[in-house]
């Protein structure tokens, strides 16, 4: 409401505004719209807790397929590739394994190196002892190791949002999923050349 009424007062008053005027009714209209973002993002945080069906096998390949998918527009903006290995299929719920992919390798693609476009690679192995580590991997910016446990709070980032937009709740999302599954999301990485962020699956 907040974002159509400023949009209504911007049509009418639009001609008769000021110059600092006009500025205001874009910072209104920015806010608000960041606003509705962060409210968007802080319920799908909290709905990973609530909103949780029964896991079930999912095959991680068709996983892959939809969040490459979701992510074409993102991708070919980017010049970004996705790719993956044969995975397996595993128990878990099925939409937040989705959302769970879906933010790793959007993250791979949106922190990329201006000079080389995002490659990602979705990977599985074995673990001693039972269960997976999925692995997602870019040739992006890079993560110093003191940020390394930051990153997954919510609201941390390292960025300003002229640089990189975001909210930075995506991360605090992924590792509540694994950490619902049983499982552990870390990140590896060394700046300037890229990151890879694995998960385990019990
Ligand atoms: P957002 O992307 O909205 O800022 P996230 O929680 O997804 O929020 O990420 C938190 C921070 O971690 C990002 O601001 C960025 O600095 C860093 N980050 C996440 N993924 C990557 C990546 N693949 N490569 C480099 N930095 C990353």
């Amino acid at each position: 409401m907040i974002s159509g009424f400023i949009q209504l007062l911007e049509k009418r008053l639009g001609s008769s505004l000021d110059q600092d005027g006009r500025e205001y009714m874009a910072f209104i209209i920015d806010a608000a719209s960041r606003m509705k973002e962060l409210i968007n993002d802080l319920l799908a945080y909290s709905r990973v807790g609530t909103r949780a069906k029964p896991p079930e096998a999912v095959d991680l390949n068709t996983v892959m397929a939809r969040v490459r998918e979701t992510l074409t527009p993102l991708a070919e903006e980017q010049g970004g590739l996705i790719s993956w290995d044969t995975l397996p299929t595993v128990r878990v719920e099925p939409v937040q394994i989705v959302q769970l992919l879906q933010n790793l390798v959007a993250n791979a693609l949106r922190y990329h190196r201006p000079e080389e476009p995002p490659r990602v690679h979705v990977s599985a192995a074995v673990r001693m002892g039972g269960g997976w580590t999925v692995s997602v991997a870019d040739n992006g910016i890079g993560i110093e190791p003191r940020y390394f446990e930051r990153i997954f709070m919510i609201f941390q980032r390292l960025h300003t949002r002229e640089e990189y937009p975001g909210t930075g709740i995506g991360l605090a999302i992924c590792r509540k999923i694994v950490e619902r599954h049983g499982g552990r999301l870390r990140v590896e990485s060394t700046p300037g050349r890229g990151s890879v962020f694995s998960f385990t699956l019990p």
